[in-house]
């Protein structure tokens, strides 16, 4: 199996325009940005998704994305970012490494919200009682 592109720039392997790094979360640019400064924020532990991430690495990697809004916005002069995580491969998660997106927003730059992700109907709201039930008797 071939080894993991995000473990490979972790382990210096693969050169990255990397931005930031401590001991447990790594950032650097995305190499197919969909806007200027767009960045991954990845934590250094290799999972495949976020929700199968030991919560202390769950605590460092959410320090890194937070301490990076400011200084990416002030860079790009951008006044807003969309934060986001591909969370699987049905959400279009296409490397099986944690990562988050910080990408910086500008007026007029053609994006929509996260709500224009799926053009399917939403569930009617006689169903988010039950919906909210459900999620609720498995944790
Ligand atoms: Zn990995």
């Amino acid at each position: 199996m071939d080894p993991c592109i995000f473990c490979s720039i972790i382990e210096g392997d693969i050169p990255s325009h990397s931005i930031y790094e401590d001991k447990d979360t790594m950032a650097f640019l995305d190499v197919n940005p969909i806007s200027p400064g767009h960045t991954l924020v990845i934590p250094k532990h290799h999972c495949s998704k976020l929700n199968e991430l030991p919560p202390q690495d769950v605590v460092s990697l959410t320090k890194t994305i937070h301490s990076l809004i400011g200084p990416i916005e002030r860079a790009l002069g951008a006044n807003a970012t969309t934060i986001a995580f591909n969370n699987g491969i049905e959400a279009g998660q296409e490397v099986p490494h944690v990562h988050c997106h910080i990408i910086p927003r500008f007026p007029q730059d053609g994006g929509r919200s996260i709500h224009s992700l799926l053009e399917k109907p939403q569930p009617p709201l006689t169903k988010l009682s039950t919906i909210a039930e459900s999620i609720k008797n498995l944790m």
